[in-house]
């Protein structure tokens, strides 16, 4: 079994020292960020990125040498890493693998020290794997589509979700889109969210036939903004928010609130400079309130008609 979340490592204000070999490794050459630069990133947000990650199965990419050369989406546990949770949970496949998930700032550090830059968590935690805590509608913009009908669309996606009752929390992937999440308490099974999910994607493009399209066929996606559901089953990811991102800038999946939408001038608007600084001077979590929320599928279906 695995120990509870923050039970086992998480030595309260005595962090352990980890070493960060070659710290002035430039692992953003674009940008000439260091090794070192991720893990005093990682530092300097630790407080609000690890309750996204606690005890999640978490996937990782690695890039060792940097985003120049090759990186790595990992699922599975690393040999030599000891700061770290780990899981055996059941794969698609009906095997068991071994994932790994955040313990506490040590975990994060060491992970860093491994050549991660980005962290994507289950909807999920290790303790409940079949049952997600965290629906996630990833909004994927074709290539023509302009960065205002993004907006428009985001407000389209809260405006339906709120009308049958869901509360939503938006979020910059740091690339191209936007995240509109979704929490689930008490959670739902996996199956219950991927058919809701789904279906969801399907009313969003009946409704919106110019704006939105569900299906994943790139051809006929150039101009319309694709409604991923897939990340809504058992074993599928999401970038964790405040994660960094293995692309050019550095940029940062950042949450926001519903009333910054409109000022955003695209999914990259943070990044490793500006988001600690934003940090610094917010008052209020952005998504304030997300684990206070109660909500569930149940019934759903039928309201979404
Ligand atoms: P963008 O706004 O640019 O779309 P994104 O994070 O939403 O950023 P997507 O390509 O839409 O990126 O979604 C990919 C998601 O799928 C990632 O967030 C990640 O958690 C997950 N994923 C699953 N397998 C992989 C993989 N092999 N490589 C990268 N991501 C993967
Ligand atoms: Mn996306
Ligand atoms: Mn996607």
């Amino acid at each position: 079994r695995p120990p509870a979340p923050g039970s086992t490592s998480a030595r309260k204000g005595k962090p352990a020292d980890i070493a960060i070999s070659h710290p002035d490794r430039v692992v953003y050459p674009d940008d000439g960020y260091t090794k070192q630069d991720v893990a005093d990133y990682y530092t300097r947000v630790m407080k609000w990125f690890l309750p996204g990650v606690i005890g999640r199965p978490t996937s990782v990419i690695r890039c060792p040498e940097g985003t120049a050369k090759a990186c790595f989406f990992q699922k599975h546990l690393m040999q030599g890493l000891k700061h770290v949770g780990s899981a055996k949970l059941k794969e698609e496949s009906g095997a068991q693998a071994t994932y790994i998930y955040p313990l506490d700032a040590d975990s994060v550090i060491e992970l860093v020290q491994f050549g991660v830059l980005e962290f994507h968590p289950w909807g999920a935690t290790v303790e409940q794997p079949d049952r997600a805590d965290r629906m996630v509608f990833d909004l994927d913009p074709g290539e023509d589509v302009a960065w205002e009908r993004m907006i428009a669309a985001a407000r389209l996606v809260r405006k339906l979700l709120d009308q049958i009752g869901l509360a939503s929390f938006l979020r910059t992937t740091g690339g191209k889109g936007l995240h509109v999440v979704v929490p689930l308490n008490p959670g739902c099974p996996w199956p219950q969210v991927k058919e809701f999910a789904r279906a969801f994607a399907s009313a969003m493009a009946q409704a919106h036939p110019m704006e939105f399209i569900a299906t994943a066929s790139k051809s006929r996606r150039t101009n319309l903004i694709y409604v991923d559901y897939l990340r809504n089953s058992r074993g599928a990811t999401s970038v964790a928010s405040y994660s960094l991102r293995a692309r050019s800038g550095a940029p940062v999946a950042v949450p926001l609130r519903w009333d910054e939408l409109g000022k955003l001038k695209s999914g990259h608007d943070f990044d490793i400079r500006s988001t600690p600084k934003r940090l610094a001077r917010q008052r209020k979590d952005p998504w304030a309130g997300i684990d206070d929320t109660r909500q569930n599928l149940d019934d759903m279906m039928e309201k979404l008609g």
